[in-house]
């Protein structure tokens, strides 16, 4: 995608996170990774999570008429601490920060949580992310984060998954009515893969050099 099209993508897909304000949080957009393969119907709404009222229970791995599920974890970078360890990562919290990686006990089954190293020291700062492919929407990590983190990882249902169900079975089985139909701009703002804003200023000179896309 050339720069133009990049920053028309950006401003769109900008209006369109406002759109997906639920609860007074706003998903922010950033890659535009635009697939015609993947991405949901042309719509002017999306289901989508209201992080606050989310328990985190498995229904949105289990009940999404799509396998794997439409709903990924996501880790906000603007809310992460950056821990040595982190709660959504593992549970052992005791553990020396260099066995992490070899030794320490995974909170996601997938092991889809990654562990990037910022600082070049075992007692710095990592980036927690999600591995997108692995992930299966079971919300461990949120659910441990939540508890006991900062609560940055939440659950989305990511619109280029989605089949836009005309009545979302997640909706209907939530518990906790967390899922609700949200407006999301006009039909040529919905398209493409959301990840959290990775572009922000606090966080540009982050190493994303363990990132899967960069190899
Ligand atoms: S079904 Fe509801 S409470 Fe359970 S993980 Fe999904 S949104 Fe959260
Ligand atoms: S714990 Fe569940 S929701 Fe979290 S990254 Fe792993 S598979 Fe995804
Ligand atoms: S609308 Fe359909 S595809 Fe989308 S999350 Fe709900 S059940 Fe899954």
């Amino acid at each position: 995608m050339d720069t133009t099209n990049r920053r028309k993508f950006l401003i769109n897909a900008g209006r369109a996170a406002c759109g997906l304000a639920l609860g007074g949080i706003a998903f922010r957009v950033v890659s535009s990774n635009l697939n015609e393969d993947t991405a949901g119907p042309l719509t002017r709404h999306a289901w989508q999570i209201d992080p606050l009222k989310c328990k985190a229970c498995d229904k949105c791995k289990t009940m999404c008429v799509r396998t794997p599920s439409a709903v990924k974890a996501v880790n906000d970078q603007k809310k992460c601490s950056f821990c040595v360890v982190c709660y959504g990562h593992i549970t052992n919290k005791h553990i020396a920060s260099e066995k992490i990686m070899t030794e320490g006990k995974r909170v996601c089954p997938m092991d889809a949580v990654i562990r990037i190293d910022y600082s070049g020291r075992p007692d710095g700062y990592f980036i927690y992310e999600i591995d997108d492919d692995k992930c299966d929407g079971c919300g461990k990590c949120v659910e441990y984060c939540t508890k006991r983190g900062t609560k940055s990882m939440f659950l989305i249902i990511r619109p280029d998954l989605c089949l836009n169900c005309n009545s979302c079975n997640i909706a209907i089985s939530c518990p906790e009515k967390a899922v609700d139909k949200v407006f999301i701009g006009s039909e040529d703002e919905f398209k493409g893969i959301w990840e959290l804003e990775k572009d922000d200023p606090s966080i540009k000179n982050f190493n994303y050099s363990g990132r899967k896309e960069q190899g």
